[in-house]
C-alpha cells in the first residue's frame, strides 16, 4: 500500500473532515472578534463526496477519521451518514467533535446502536451565564445532558475546554473535579490566536504549564506513557482516586508538530496539510467530477503529503492565514 509520507518522515493516517462550517454557537475564541461567514450550501461537499474521500484515504493508509465542523449535528442527515460511514468503513476508527447542544437522548442511543465508541464534546464553563457569554447563545444544560447521556450509554467521552485568561481559568479545578467524579477525559486546550495579523486577543492565552500547576496543587496526577501508535497531541494524566483523566493540549507552548499525522479537509473540500498552512489543495472539483479517477486524487494527496510543513514555524513567522476554526474544522 502507498502511504502518505512527508519530507520529515511523518506518515498521514488521520483525516479531520469538516461536515459543515455552520454552527448554532458563536464561541468567542472560534470567531475571534470577526463575523461568522458561512459558505453557500452548494459549495459544501456532499455526503457521497465525503464517502469517496474516505475511501481514497483508506487506500493511502488512513486509519482514523474525525468528523467535525462547524457543528456537525446541525447538518441534516448527519446521524444517517454516520451509519453509512460505519457500514462502509468498519476498520476506520471514526470519531466526532461536537458542541453537544443539538443531541437528544434518542440520538445518543442511536449513536450507540450505530457503533460510535468515542466522541469529543466542547464545554468551556459550568456557569450558565459564562457559558452563554462564551458561546454567545448556548444553553449549558443541553450540553450537560448530552455529556451525561453519553456516559450512560458508555460512549467514551472527552471534554474539550479552551482555557481563557480571566474568563474561565478560575474553573480549571472544577473541570478537574468533573474528571474525578466521572469516567471522562477532560482536555484543557491552549487558546490559539488564529488571527495573528491583528493579534485579536492574545491576552486570553493561558499556558499548559500554568493550567497544570493549578491542578497539581489540588490533585495527585500520574502521567500516562502513551503507546507510540496512539500518541495524539494530548499529554494525559490519571488522577489518583479519580474515575476519569486529565489531558493537556498545548499547540503553542509545547507543540507536537513532529508527531502530526493529520490532514484537514474543510467543508468545501480544501485539503489543508496544517492548521497554519496558507496553501490548500482543492479537492472538491476533483471529487465532484465523476470523470476524474480516484488515482488522480491519490496523486494530489501524495503530493500534498510531501509538502506538509512544520506548522509551528509558520505560526511563529506570522505567515499563517486567518481561518476561524469553524471554517477549517477543529
Ligand atoms: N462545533 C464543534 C465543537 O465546538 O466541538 C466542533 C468544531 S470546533 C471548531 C472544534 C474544537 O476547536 C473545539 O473543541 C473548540 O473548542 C476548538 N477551538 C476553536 N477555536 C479555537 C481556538 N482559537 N483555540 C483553541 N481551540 C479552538
Ligand atoms: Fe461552533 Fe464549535 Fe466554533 Fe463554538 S467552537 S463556534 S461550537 S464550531
Amino acid at each position: 500500500m502507498i502511504k502518505i509520507k512527508d519530507n520529515f518522515g511523518r506518515y498521514v493516517n488521520y483525516l479531520r473532515i469538516s461536515i459543515t462550517d455552520r454552527c448554532n454557537f458563536r464561541c468567542i475564541y472560534c470567531g475571534q472578534g470577526r463575523d461568522f461567514k458561512f459558505l453557500p450550501c452548494s459549495e459544501i461537499l456532499t455526503y457521497e463526496e465525503i464517502l469517496r474521500l474516505i475511501s481514497i484515504g483508506q487506500r493511502l493508509g488512513v486509519e482514523k477519521v474525525r468528523l467535525t465542523g462547524g457543528e456537525p449535528f446541525i447538518r441534516k442527515g448527519f446521524l444517517d451518514f454516520l451509519g453509512k460511514v460505519m457500514d462502509k468503513f468498519p476498520d476506520i476508527d471514526l470519531r466526532i467533535t461536537t458542541n453537544g447542544s443539538l443531541l437528544k437522548k434518542h440520538d445518543i442511543v442511536k449513536l450507540k446502536q450505530i457503533g460510535i465508541k468515542a466522541i469529543n464534546v466542547s464545554l468551556d464553563s459550568f456557569d450558565e451565564k459564562k457559558f452563554r457569554y462564551i458561546t454567545k447563545n448556548g444553553n449549558l444544560y443541553s450540553v450537560l445532558d448530552t455529556i451525561y447521556s453519553l456516559i450512560q450509554e458508555d460512549i467514551r467521552t472527552k471534554i474539550n475546554v479552551v482555557v481563557l485568561k480571566d474568563i474561565n481559568d478560575d474553573e480549571v479545578i472544577r473541570f478537574a473535579n468533573f474528571a474525578v467524579n466521572n469516567p471522562v477525559d477532560v482536555r484543557f486546550i491552549e487558546f490559539m490566536d488564529l488571527t495573528r495579523d491583528n493579534k485579536w486577543n492574545q491576552k486570553f492565552f493561558v499556558s499548559a504549564k500554568d493550567i497544570l500547576s493549578q491542578i497539581y496543587k489540588e490533585f495527585e496526577l500520574i502521567p500516562e506513557i502513551l503507546e507510540k501508535k496512539t500518541k495524539g497531541p494530548a499529554r494525559r494524566y490519571k488522577i489518583k482516586g479519580g474515575k476519569g483523566r486529565i489531558g493537556i493540549i498545548s499547540p503553542l507552548s509545547d507543540h507536537c508538530c513532529n508527531r502530526c499525522n493529520r490532514f484537514r479537509i474543510t467543508a468545501d473540500g480544501s485539503l489543508k496539510t496544517c492548521l497554519f498552512a496558507k496553501k490548500s489543495y482543492l479537492l472538491k472539483g476533483l471529487l465532484r467530477n465523476k470523470k476524474i479517477s480516484d488515482d488522480i486524487i491519490v496523486k494530489v494527496m501524495l503530493k500534498a503529503g510531501e509538502r506538509k510543513p512544520i506548522g509551528r514555524e509558520l505560526y511563529l513567522k506570522d505567515k499563517c492565514e486567518y481561518l476561524g476554526m469553524y471554517k477549517v474544522g477543529g
